[in-house]
């Protein structure tokens, strides 16, 4: 029966005027009345230790037969019980397969807390990683897996990519491990991937192209160096003089695939991050101005502002090749009578170097592509400004040894900008506050 206030209060009242009219009738009503709410509070007091009894007894027992709005109480908290039964079994089950599939899973999965302990891991994750269930459960996963990029990469929570390491227990695997975070309390998911056929193919791939491109050198320079001799030589016949001319461009242009080639592969096989030697910005600037100025014949401006004295902590030789692509691109896709802006300057605490040109722009598509090797916006166009698709590449692949980033921005028709941004920790600030020089 459904109890509203109005019913539970008319019924109390009822046996109230009842207890009243026996009280009347032996000329005792408010004695009556009295003993009625004694006898009212005794009853509601029991119901009230039988309600708690039964609730800590935690059996599955049926609730005690009790007439009246007592009863409906025990029937409520019993049907509520007996649903929260189902829902907490229901739960389980999901669990119990959540579990099982993930355990049956292929990849790792490992969930840690927000203090980075391991809360609970699958069969995959304890071979890749060598965890043991009694072991290793709460222990902090930096203690497990002690590589620096591991722990850098936790400790800075750059959990936007996943990074590629040894594995803790075989020598020769490679693991991809990508951290997700989720819920209130910031837990983290841990998913590892052995990625070792993948890494041995990619090797395969950079050694096959350093390899082919060393090879290749030493007959190109021969073909180049004959080249040269017959296009020295007076008594060629005239026939001879233009192909000889094209021969000579082609035999260029190979010899500079083949060093971009090179660089890049140097690039790709260096596992660590770029030394930390100072790298003035000033003269190294300066200095690939004057080589891109000479081998383009002057007809760009290049212009340096430095905003700032700071060095760079990094490889001058990669940096040099950086700004070198950056530059002489700059100066490629621009015509004469341009100018090109180079400046160097402090953001905060970051260091950002932007090239600006006034040249033909990108295309808003084909700007995430430009790293790309071999990528060309106009494959036609850029071989014969004597390009070959792959400085870009080689700027990321320098920038990202150097902790930086490199965005592009452009419109069509108007010019570009490629601004490389240096972390803080990579700036050499200078001791005394930085003056503006424009050159
Ligand atoms: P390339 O040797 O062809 O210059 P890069 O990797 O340096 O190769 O550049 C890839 C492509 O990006 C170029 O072919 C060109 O289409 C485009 N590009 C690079 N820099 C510029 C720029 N400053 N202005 C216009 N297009 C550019």
């Amino acid at each position: 029966m459904n109890f509203t206030w109005k019913t539970a209060l008319l019924r109390l009242m009822a046996a109230g005027l009842a207890a009243l009219a026996v009280g009347w009738v032996f000329g005792q009503p408010l004695l009556f009345l009295l003993l009625f709410s004694v006898a009212y509070a005794c009853w509601s007091l029991y119901n009230l230790v039988r309600l708690e009894r039964w609730l800590a007894s935690g059996k599955r027992r049926n609730p005690p037969d009790v007439p009246g709005l007592w009863g409906n109480i025990f029937y409520r908290i019993h049907r509520l019980q007996i649903k929260n039964r189902k829902r907490k079994r229901h739960f389980a089950q999901l669990l119990r397969e959540f579990r099982k599939s993930t355990a049956a899973m292929p990849d790792g999965t490992v969930i840690l807390n927000e203090h980075n302990q391991i809360e609970w891991f699958n069969r995959a994750a304890a071979n890749l990683l060598g965890l043991g269930l009694k072991k290793d459960s709460g222990q902090r996963i930096d203690n497990l897996i002690r590589h620096p990029e591991f722990v850098e990469y936790l400790d800075q929570e750059k959990f936007d990519r996943a990074i590629e390491i040894r594995s803790p227990v075989r020598e020769n695997m490679r693991l991809a491990i990508q951290i997700v975070t989720y819920g209130r309390r910031d837990q983290r998911l841990m998913l590892i991937k052995d990625v070792t056929q993948l890494a041995n193919l990619e090797r395969t791939r950079r050694d096959f192209v350093a390899n082919a491109s060393h090879e290749l050198r030493t007959p190109l320079t021969v073909i180049s160096g004959y080249l040269e001799a017959m296009a020295e030589d007076q008594d060629l016949d005239e026939l001879w003089h233009e192909p000889i001319k094209q021969m000579q461009a082609q035999s260029a242009n190979m010899t500079h695939i083949i060093s971009d080639l090179l660089e890049l592969s140097r690039l790709e096989s260096m596992q660590s991050a770029a030394p930390r030697a100072a790298v003035d910005f000033a003269s190294l600037l300066q200095q690939v101005r004057s080589e891109v100025m000479a081998s383009s014949g002057n007809q760009v401006e290049i212009q340096l502002k430095l905003n700032t004295s700071a060095k760079v902590l990094g490889s001058e030789k990669e940096l040099h090749s950086v700004f070198s692509n950056l530059i002489s691109n700059a100066v490629k896709f621009s015509e004469p009578g341009t100018r090109v802006q180079v400046e160097w300057s402090l953001d905060f605490d970051q260091g950002v170097l932007s090239v600006r040109d006034e040249g033909i722009g990108i295309p808003k598509e084909s700007i995430p592509r430009l790293t790309e090797r071999f990528y060309r916006v106009d494959a036609g166009r850029s071989k014969q400004r004597g390009g070959t698709g792959l400085g870009l590449a080689i700027v990321k692949h320098a920038l990202s040894r150097h902790e930086a980033d490199l965005s592009v921005d452009s419109e069509l028709g108007q010019g570009s900008v490629f601004s490389c941004y240096f972390p803080a920790d990579r700036i050499k600030k200078p001791a005394e506050r930085a003056h503006l020089r424009a050159i």
